[in-house]
């Protein structure tokens, strides 16, 4: 079995942030991430086409990728990419497959940076072709060089619906409209602390602004309540939050729908690895529980950017460097400019969190109960179970998760309630009268992601 002082699992903005420190510490790091090109979600595609290039003007040459890469080079990092962990022990022994087989790592410590996914709260039609997630949106232009639709509707007031509604304006396509839930009024708190990164700040109004020259009509408390097209959207009807059918109904022709509801940390290797969740309730997320060092409840297990509150790039790349340097810190080699470099990152890091708190609060997430969903609105996409049968199942006095997943196979397909866990807790909680930080996610078994027989026989 190979070791390593620190081993990181994710090669996003965190995971590369976390590598390259502790590997300028001098220690001895293993990178490991299930993609072809190291980067995340943020990253990987930078500059990889034309318009790759255009939509991440920032980093369009990828700078930080190449430089991270050439200090993983001179300080001998091993790069595992198309690996994927499948299991980690509290003793930090990681089971991962690559290559077309099983291979053992252990790490003194491990940083834990897997990201997050889309959260997407079903509405009925959302499974047709033509419908997607606004990360999904930004990935295919970005990486693939695709622009998806030409008439668009943008459903949802978060920064990465803003940020795609502005991709793919720019990219050429019409935005028909933008349906955002009622946003909280601006406070002087709030504006104060949206002040203390002035220049994400204006990055964000200057998404605005677009929206205004474009005249994108924006359609406030509306939700889609029908999707129209079999094989493919051609249009959607919108009706306004507490109205009765008809009376405030819209119907927009358009071939793309980008929907996104926030994002959800990826928590399955953190919660294998034993670490303690919590819910968030201004995030509606589970995440694991840290200290200020970014050690989770399991002693030499740090969790670090998205998988523990989806919070962008600036954030993950701090959080990062702040992991590494504890970890050098607590090994003792790290010198006193690296001490004093963790202080100031701290404090970069707080400064955000104000910063994010504001953001947090001025584009509330949809609440699950405003979404309409039809008797045969789908909720698990993998098994193809829809609202009915699960309200049938829960009417039969179901209340856990395990009886509703025997029952009626949700969850159980191969996204594994990636996907659909979250609506499904959020059924089961308002059957049962809980609140959602009652219904915890069950810890997930191995083998965490799906693998093939034969890579399980054959070990490394
Ligand atoms: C779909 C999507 C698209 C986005 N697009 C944009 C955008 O265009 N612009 C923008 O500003 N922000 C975007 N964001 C948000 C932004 O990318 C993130 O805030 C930032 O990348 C977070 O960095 P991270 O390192 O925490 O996680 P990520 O960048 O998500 O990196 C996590 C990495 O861990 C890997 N991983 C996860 N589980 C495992 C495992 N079991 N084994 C091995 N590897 C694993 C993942 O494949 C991924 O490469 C997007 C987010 C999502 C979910």
């Amino acid at each position: 079995m190979m070791m390593y002082d620190v081993i990181v699992v994710g090669a996003g903005p965190a995971g590369l942030s976390a590598a390259r420190t502790a590997a300028e510490a001098g220690l001895k790091v293993a990178l490991i991430d299930d993609q072809t090109r190291v980067g995340g979600q943020y990253f990987r595609h930078a500059g990889v086409n034309r318009i790759g290039r255009l939509l991440t003007p920032r980093f369009g040459r990828a700078p930080y990728i190449h430089a991270s890469l050439s200090v993983f080079d001179n300080c001998g990092v091993t790069v595992l990419s198309q690996a994927t962990v499948l299991d980690i022990s509290a003793d930090r022994i990681l089971t991962v497959a690559v290559g077309g087989s099983i291979t053992h790592l252990r790490g003194d410590s491990v940083v834990v940076a897997t990201g997050a996914r889309e959260r997407i709260l079903p509405f009925p039609g959302w499974t047709t072709p033509g419908v997607i997630g606004a990360g999904a949106a930004q990935n295919l232009m970005k990486a693939s060089g695709v622009i998806p639709g030409s008439r668009v509707l943008v459903m949802g007031s978060n920064p990465l619906c803003l940020l795609a509604a502005t991709s793919l304006l720019r990219c050429g396509a019409k935005i028909v409209a933008v349906c955002a839930p009622c946003r909280p009024p601006l406070t002087l708190s709030a504006l104060l602390r949206l002040m203390r990164r002035p220049d994400i700040f204006l990055r964000g109004l200057s998404y605005l602004l677009m929206l205004k020259l474009y005249r994108v009509q924006v359609l406030t408390d509306y939700s889609i309540t029908n999707v129209i097209g079999h094989e493919r959207v051609t249009g959607v009807v919108v009706r306004q939050f507490g109205q009765r059918f008809g009376s405030s109904d819209q119907r927009l022709d358009l071939d793309l729908v980008v929907v996104n509801d926030g994002l959800l940390p990826n928590i399955e290797v953190a919660s294998r690895a034993g670490c303690e969740l919590e819910w968030q309730s201004l995030n509606l997320v589970w995440s694991p529980k840290r200290n200020s060092s970014f050690e989770s409840t399991v002693r030499n297990v740090y969790v670090v950017g998205d998988c523990v509150t989806p919070s962008g790039v600036e954030n993950a790349l701090l959080e990062g460097a702040i992991a590494a340097s504890s970890i050098a810190a607590a090994r003792g080699v790290a010198d006193s400019i690296r001490l004093r470099q963790l202080s100031t990152l701290k404090r970069q890091w707080r400064r955000l969190q104000k910063f994010r708190s504001a953001v947090v609060e001025l584009t509330l997430q949809e609440s699950f109960d405003r979404r309409p969903l039809t008797d045969d609105t789908t909720i698990c996409r993998c098994e193809d179970v829809s609202f009915a049968s699960i309200m049938r199942a829960l009417s039969h006095g179901i209340q856990d998760l395990s009886a509703l997943k025997a029952e009626t196979r949700v969850c159980m397909g191969r996204c594994q309630g990636r996907t659909c866990m979250h609506t499904v807790l959020a059924l089961l909680g308002r059957a049962a009268g809980k609140e959602p930080d009652e219904l915890r996610p069950p810890v997930p078994r191995f083998p965490l992601r799906p693998v093939k027989i034969g890579e399980l026989i054959n070990k490394s």
